[in-house]
């Protein structure tokens, strides 16, 4: 066998996050965070590797806004730039938002393709614990079940998770998503539109419950989940 790896850093240039925020009716200065991002690797169009995730969690967004009511909270949806060379876009988030940790409610990123969501995961305070059980068991119809209280939020999460946001996962069906995943075969056809509606569904419920529950969840450089 014979491998022929040219792999190489181009120049340098500035990208940008692109944050739009559907402003709370009465918590407008807590936020829960639904995020992806934009960047791909170069031989592919990144359709699983982010482009399905920006458009799970865009249309989350639009359907929030064709609601008659407002979140209580703020819905922040965050564009990342950059994932891909080292979570840049994540970093100067949180250099930028970090002190203000605590009102982050809670925040997920969708960035494993286009699968079925079959599992939630949260790392909160155990006090808004019974708050996940509950979305849940909203959750449920889908064919979602309850996991474990270890979630990671998604790459682009980590820092801000790092300084104590609650994070959740909407853990997403794999068996495929290493198939395709930075290589030239990540393109369209691998998109089934039905699991694609299946995850809207699930972020909808995550994204409404958490911005109106009366609980905090408990994000803060203190937190402890257990
Ligand atoms: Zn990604």
């Amino acid at each position: 066998m014979h491998l022929d790896l040219q792999p190489r850093y181009g120049d340098e240039y500035t990208s940008h996050n692109v944050i739009a925020d559907i402003r709370g009716s009465e918590k407008p200065e807590e936020i829960v965070i639904i995020s992806a991002h934009l960047d791909s690797w170069d031989l592919s169009p990144g359709v699983l590797d982010d482009g399905v995730g920006v458009a799970i969690v865009t249309e989350t967004a639009k359907r929030l806004l064709a609601l008659d009511e407002r979140p209580k909270r703020t819905v922040r949806l965050i564009l990342f730039a950059a994932e891909e060379i080292g979570l840049l876009g994540a970093r100067a988030y949180a250099e930028q938002h970090g002190d203000n940790v605590r009102n982050h409610q809670v925040g997920s990123e969708s960035d494993f393709g286009a699968g079925r969501v079959y599992q939630i995961n949260a790392r909160v305070h155990s006090r808004a614990w019974p708050v996940i059980e509950q979305i849940a068991a909203e959750l449920e119809p889908l064919g979602v079940t309850l996991g474990n209280r270890d979630a990671s939020g998604g790459p682009d999460m980590l820092p801000m998770r790092a300084l104590g946001m609650s994070v959740v996962d909407l853990a997403q069906d794999g068996t495929y998503y290493f198939d395709f995943h930075h290589t030239k075969d990540d393109t369209l056809d691998q998109v089934d539109r039905r699991d694609l509606d299946q995850n809207v569904a699930a972020w909808l419920v995550f994204t409404w419950l958490s911005a109106n529950s009366p609980v905090h969840f408990g994000s803060g450089p203190n937190l402890v989940p257990q």
